[in-house]
């Protein structure tokens, strides 16, 4: 597929693809901020607002919104089904050139927007990515467990992810129509960019604290958001065990070997109650390790076998329908 972006600047229009859930509090302020920065801008814009299943009045205000700003649009999910699928129903419904995914608290400065069409139409690149230079608002923990979780991640996938990258990027219509064909259930938007492959330059940026309201992950969240990423991008976690086997087994003839010669040439009495029970929790352990892992891999399998559509939406502004 060659990139047909229009040459003509003010023909290119750019969706803004936000996923909301429970954000009473910040869509106000985010439709306003928006339009505030991208006034003056020559090229077209829309919002598309994704309602991940809200409990609060976010659906409501939203339609609101949609009556007092003919940019905006909105798709509202019949549940709450995460972020990333949430985001995947609107990059699949966007309109125009490219999408740009946003957090709706602000923490994804709309300015950078400008830099990043700017990247995209000098470098003829199919993504700009941000990444974050630093991140106030996380604690130290949640920031060292992030670099782990990158370190680990790019060091058993084959396609690395880069560190510090949110989902605050540009994704020109070659990338969007790419990811459209991953059917997968489970869905590390972070991965798919990169599995998808294509050119991409990146943006630094300082990500600042959320507007109003509260962040919908805790720790609990993000570790399941951590073990989706490597239980659906490696197969290491699954081979690894074979190698762990290989090597057990081997170690284990050896101590047998010690073992029959002492019996055979010394007369050994059966011996020490500490070295078999070790010898019994160790491998106990190992081996439900072990079915752990296939475990995750074989409870994947299952989801995906079921093949049951990735969402399903409750509502629509007027111009929009799902079109998956
Ligand atoms: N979000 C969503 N579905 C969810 C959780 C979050 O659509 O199940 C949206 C949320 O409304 C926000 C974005 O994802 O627009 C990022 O969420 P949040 O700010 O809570 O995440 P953090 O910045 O703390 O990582
Ligand atoms: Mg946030």
């Amino acid at each position: 597929m060659k990139q047909k972006t229009p040459t003509d600047i003010a023909k290119v229009e750019l969706a803004l693809v936000v996923p909301v859930f429970n954000e009473e509090q910040t869509i106000e302020l985010f439709v306003q901020h928006v339009h505030q920065v991208l006034a003056d801008v020559e090229w077209q814009w829309n919002v598309l607002f994704v309602d991940d299943g809200s409990s609060d009045q976010t659906l409501t205000i939203l339609k609101q919104i949609v009556e007092r700003y003919p940019r905006v649009g909105y798709i509202a999910l019949s549940r709450n089904f995460g972020k990333e699928v949430a985001l995947s129903a609107g990059l699949l419904n966007a309109r125009g050139e490219a999408a740009v995914p946003m957090d709706v608290d602000l923490q994804d400065p709309p300015e950078l927007i400008m830099t990043f069409v700017q990247c995209w139409r000098e470098a003829q690149v199919d993504m700009v990515y941000g990444v974050r230079t630093n991140r106030p608002e996380d604690t130290g923990a949640k920031r060292r467990s992030a670099s782990w979780f990158y370190r680990l991640f790019n060091r058993i996938t084959e396609t690395p992810i880069p560190e510090n990258a949110g989902d605050f990027r540009l994704i020109d219509r070659r990338m969007i129509e790419a990811l459209r064909q991953l059917p997968e259930r489970n869905r590390f938007m972070k991965g798919l960019y990169a599995w998808v492959g294509y050119t991409s330059l990146s943006v630094p940026y300082s990500r600042p604290a959320r507007v109003a309201g509260d962040s919908k992950f805790n720790y609990w969240r993000l570790w399941n958001f951590a073990l989706d990423g490597i239980f659906s991008f490696s197969t290491l976690p699954l081979r690894v065990w074979s190698y762990i086997g290989a090597l057990i087994a081997g170690i284990s003839f050896l101590y047998i070997i010690v073992i029959i010669t002492q019996v055979i040439f010394f007369g050994r009495d059966a011996p020490g109650y500490a070295s078999l029970m070790s010898a019994i929790l160790f491998f106990g352990g190992m081996q439900l390790l072990s079915i752990g892992v296939l475990g995750e891999y074989v409870g994947r399998l299952f989801i995906e076998s079921k093949q049951r559509p990735l969402y399903f939406v409750i509502d629509t502004s007027d111009d929009y329908v799902d079109i998956r």
